[in-house]
């Protein structure tokens, strides 16, 4: 069986309350390792949890399955944690999401957030639990502001607390898992004609800066590189300053080539989910980025890859991820596989 490792899921989330050890034995199965990802305290501890009851080592049904790699050796299978505060969650505010920004057919839904204050001391705790492989999701979101925000405070904020996880990540010596999304400023930032206002779209232009709202024709382009990278130059800056010693994944990438070169130069790697599979936005930085560099994730129960954008995402569709990065640069999905699968162990520290 060809192993993969979507090392980026959100089973641990209340979207896969009723129903998450049959998603993620369903993974097991079809021999996916997953990483849970906590978002906040609770999230971050059930995580935990999952990786306790599906690790490596439990014992199958319910543990995870040893399975023949495919050089004839025990391939280990099961789920890890990652814990962290996602940036968003520092204010407790509710907004709409849509997996593809472009696509406005999409349902959109409901995501909740806590503002939750950075207790440095539970995430320690957590952090040194040997089932957690990474620190995060944590790192800079630009992409939810709202009109009234105060942008520059949230920035600092944010900022203050990643540079606290980089010391932490530091201190138990573990790779980290960074979340960083710049502001809206490509075409999905601009309603299309004739889509009914609502408060989405308020919510939308209220993001983009002051200059770019007194006419939209103004927009230049250099204008909309700038906002897109923002909340990657901003990052790249801080980990100049405070620098994380295992580096980690730049999860769910969604910046240029050009950015993702800073980060590779520097030791990071590039996490690709399903947004690769819903235009050729992203087959330029799937062709540049080696495959050694590369790791596969779903984000779910967000952004479920192409056929089946919209629904509930699960790890067991990781698969169209690898198939898209295959079919790019032009190689066998067997190679993807096996690639981004060491490179995930070897990150996490993960033997056999
Ligand atoms: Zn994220
Ligand atoms: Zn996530």
């Amino acid at each position: 069986m060809t192993h993969l490792f979507d090392t980026h899921a959100h089973v641990n989330f209340n979207a896969f309350r009723e129903d998450a050890d049959e998603v993620l034995r369903r993974a097991l199965e079809a021999g996916i390792s997953v990483v849970n990802v906590g978002s906040q305290l609770s999230t971050s501890r059930r995580a935990v949890e999952y990786a306790k009851k599906f690790s490596p080592e439990a014992k199958p049904p319910i543990g995870g399955l040893a399975s023949q790699d495919g050089n004839g050796g025990q391939a280990s299978i099961g789920v890890y944690a990652a814990i962290g505060l996602h940036p968003i969650q520092l204010r407790k505010r509710s907004f709409e999401h849509r997996d593809d920004e472009n696509d406005w057919e999409l349902p959109a839904t409901e995501i909740k957030t806590i503002g939750e204050g950075f207790d440095y001391d539970a995430y320690l705790e957590l952090a040194c639990d040997p089932h957690v492989v990474a620190i995060g999701e944590v790192g800079l979101d630009y992409h939810h502001f709202e009109e009234g925000d105060d942008v520059e405070a949230m920035k600092e904020e944010q900022k203050r607390v990643l540079r606290e996880f980089v010391r932490l990540a530091n201190e138990v010596g573990k790779p980290m898992m960074i979340h960083c999304w710049g502001v809206k400023s490509d075409k999905s930032s601009y309603p299309r004609a004739g889509v009914k206002s609502s408060k989405l779209d308020h919510a939308r232009t209220a993001v983009i800066p002051n200059q770019f709202d007194q006419s939209r024709t103004d927009v230049t382009t250099n204008q909309l590189d700038h906002a897109r990278t923002d909340a990657y130059d901003d990052l790249l800056g801080l980990f100049d300053e405070t620098a994380p010693e295992k580096k980690g994944i730049i999860h769910s990438f969604i910046g240029s080539h050009k950015t993702a070169k800073k980060f590779l130069e520097r030791g990071w790697n590039i996490g690709i989910n399903g947004i690769a599979t819903y235009s050729d936005s992203y087959d330029r930085l799937i062709r540049e980025v080696p495959l050694d560099r590369i790791v596969v994730e779903t984000d779910c129960p967000y952004l479920a890859p192409g056929p089946h954008k919209g629904e509930r995402n699960e790890p067991a569709l990781v698969r169209l991820v690898a198939e898209k990065i295959a079919s790019v640069k032009e190689i066998s999905y067997d190679e993807v596989a096996r690639v981004t699968t060491a490179n995930a162990k070897k990150l996490f520290g993960i033997r056999s």
